[in-house]
């Protein structure tokens, strides 16, 4: 890239805020589809995920072909109770959250993602406050995209784009299970 063209580049970015809430299919994928578009560009991307142990499909991708995307999982593979969360579940997304701080501080990437956040907020497992006060206190220049269902209001007020994805059919409920590639 020619030094005119970064300069143009340097001044049109502006660190934005983003969230994919909602009820239908479509948040964590757009979340990694975003990250792959960031990379073509040279971006550093960390991807943390509360609430997920699971090797998904994207995640064992990315281990083998893109170097430029970390992804770090704080949970287990299995259900979190909502209103009886193990201590376990809400240790490790206290963990998952203070690396969040740290990955966003860091500098170290240019895109920042916390795939359901929001699911964990909504559980008590983080609080609201943390959240918002990591998104005033984030670098300018650092994107960050926060996924989940049940994005809280005061998130969504404090991002500079959100997107509410609407369940207007799944095949989960015609008795299909979860596919290899398309559900993990
Ligand atoms: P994906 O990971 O496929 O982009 P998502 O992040 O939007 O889905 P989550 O709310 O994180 O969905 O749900 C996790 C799991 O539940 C995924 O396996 C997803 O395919 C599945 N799922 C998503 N939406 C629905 C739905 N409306 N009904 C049933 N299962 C769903
Ligand atoms: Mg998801």
């Amino acid at each position: 890239m020619s030094t005119v063209q970064s300069v143009r580049s340097n001044l049109a970015r502006h660190g934005l805020v983003m969230v994919i809430t909602g009820n239908g299919k479509g948040k964590t994928t757009s979340a990694f589809g975003q990250a792959l578009r960031a990379v073509g560009h040279g971006y550093k991307v960390c991807i943390i995920q509360f609430m997920k142990g699971r090797k998904y499909g994207e995640i064992l991708a990315i281990e083998k072909y893109i170097p430029d995307i970390t992804v770090i999982q704080s949970g287990l593979d299995s259900f979190v109770m909502k209103d009886n969360p193990a201590p376990v579940d809400i240790d490790l997304a206290r963990k998952g959250f203070k690396k969040a701080q740290e990955a966003v501080k860091s500098k170290k990437y240019d895109l920042v993602i916390l795939d359901e956040l929001n699911v964990a907020v909504n559980f008590n497992l983080i609080s609201e406050e943390e959240v918002i006060d990591l998104i005033r206190q984030k670098p300018p220049e650092v994107y960050l995209l926060l996924t989940g269902r049940y994005a809280s209001d005061k998130i969504e007020e404090a991002a500079d784009m959100v997107s509410d994805i609407t369940e207007v059919k799944h095949h989960y409920n015609s008795g299909i299970k979860g596919q290899a590639g398309i559900e993990y």
